[in-house]
């Protein structure tokens, strides 16, 4: 589950992480009422942040031609200004795809005298086993650039996570980047806390980009979080209410969601051959086997090992919303679940959808005659397979 930046830095500030003050808002008013408050509190410019899961807001652009979905502002009305033309309007990013996303919150931060940008991340290295804190002093750009044009420009620490990011390996990142005396510890400090940050809330992924060294008017320097991304391993969602409470479902696809109401593991793709398949390790043959023939998947969907009719029915209708998908691929292999069972369910789904899309069905396995009985006095059209490679290569013609 992914977070919106104000909620990241939220969960980060109560993990010891410095951020700039700042205050969420989820219309105009509330905006105004959060950039009069940082005025009068003293501050002399504001930031005004457009919230949503994407990244690469600041070069983004508006769709009425707005551009840039982070602005400084100098006054209260030319921070509600700016506020005004970001609420309500569709932010185009690199990251969005070209239909981008509506901005619905804004956060309203003090800003910041910015002297250098790094990037910092803590993330899991799978090939390891172990949780890696990764660090640049290219901060604000593309980290994947980096990665790929100047590798030797990313610092990595392999934490152990029984005993969490050690205080040298901190202050080893911090000079790396190039912090010298005082801050070398304070940045240290920084990254041990963005650690636990990562550890306590069963994080997948922490991002700071950037990190910055500021300077205050005082001429006082330090290291702080100024903009924050982070998601969240869904299966350790039960163990954090107050995380859960966070999830924006604006944000996500209508169609995972309502996927997720009856326990089916879907995921949306940009193909046009549907997939309904019992177990993930078989959704994803069967998507290699679409692939094979020259196919292209419309989804992942994995109705699980003993899915009820209902759920099977709610599995076929979150396909058919999909208006991409050109042919419905039904690939079920009956260990624990019973083939009549997913028979009854597509011919109860088929008939109350009006379906005229080509339906290709393999099954095999508990039950499988009285599932082939059902389908076949069921009066429905369909295209039966015998197995993997034939029903995919059907699926792929038949889409066609
Ligand atoms: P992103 O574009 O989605 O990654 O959003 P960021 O939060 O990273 O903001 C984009 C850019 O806005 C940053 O790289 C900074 O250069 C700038 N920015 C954000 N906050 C401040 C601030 O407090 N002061 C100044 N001067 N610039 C800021
Ligand atoms: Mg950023």
């Amino acid at each position: 589950m992914n977070l919106h930046e104000y909620q990241a830095k939220e969960l980060m500030a109560r993990h010891g992480v410095q951020i700039p003050l700042g205050y969420p808002a989820t219309s105009v008013e509330e905006a105004k009422t959060a950039i009069e408050k940082l005025f009068n509190e003293g501050h002399k410019r504001v930031v005004i942040k457009s919230q949503i899961h994407a990244g690469g807001r600041g070069k983004g652009t508006f769709k009425d031609g707005f551009q840039g979905g982070v602005h400084l502002a100098d006054s209260i009305n030319d921070a509600t200004a700016k506020a005004e033309s970001m609420f309500g309007n569709i932010l185009v990013t690199k990251q969005t795809g070209e239909e981008g996303k509506q901005v619905n919150r804004l956060l309203i931060t003090s800003a910041e005298e910015i002297k250098s940008e790094y990037y910092v991340a803590v993330l899991l290295d799978r090939a390891k086993g172990r949780p890696i804190i990764m660090a640049s002093a290219e901060g604000g750009m593309n980290i994947e650039e980096v990665a790929k044009e100047s590798p030797e420009k990313i610092f990595k620490e392999t934490i152990d996570p029984d005993l969490g990011l050690q205080p040298y390996q901190g202050r080893k990142i911090a000079i790396a980047l190039g912090l010298r005396g005082r801050l070398i510890g304070q940045c240290g400090k920084l990254l041990q806390c963005l650690y636990e940050t990562w550890a306590e809330c069963d994080a997948s992924m922490v991002e700071v980009n950037p990190m910055a060294l500021i300077e205050n008017e005082e001429g006082a320097e330090s290291v702080v979080a100024l903009d924050a991304k982070m998601s969240i391993d869904s299966n350790a969602m039960f163990r954090h209410p107050d995380i859960q409470a966070m999830r924006d479902l604006s944000e996500e696809d209508p169609l995972e969601v309502e996927a997720g109401k009856f326990d089916l593991n879907y995921i949306k793709l940009d193909g046009n051959i549907a997939c309904l398949v019992n177990g993930a390790g078989l959704a994803m043959s069967t998507m290699d086997a679409i692939k094979h023939y020259g196919g292209e998947p419309a989804n992942f969907l994995d109705v699980g090992g003993g899915a009820s009719q209902e759920q099977v029915k709610a599995a076929f209708e979150i396909i058919l919303s999909d208006p991409a998908v050109k042919a419905i691929l039904i690939n079920i292999f009956g260990g624990i679940m019973n083939c009549n069972t997913i028979a009854e369910g597509v011919v109860a789904a088929a008939k109350e959808t009006d379906l005229k899309l080509p339906l290709i069905v393999r099954l095999e396995g508990n039950n499988v005659e009285a599932g082939r009985v059902t389908l076949a006095e069921s009066g429905i059209s369909l295209i039966t397979a015998s197995s993997l490679a034939e029903a995919a290569q059907k699926s792929v013609e038949a889409a066609k």
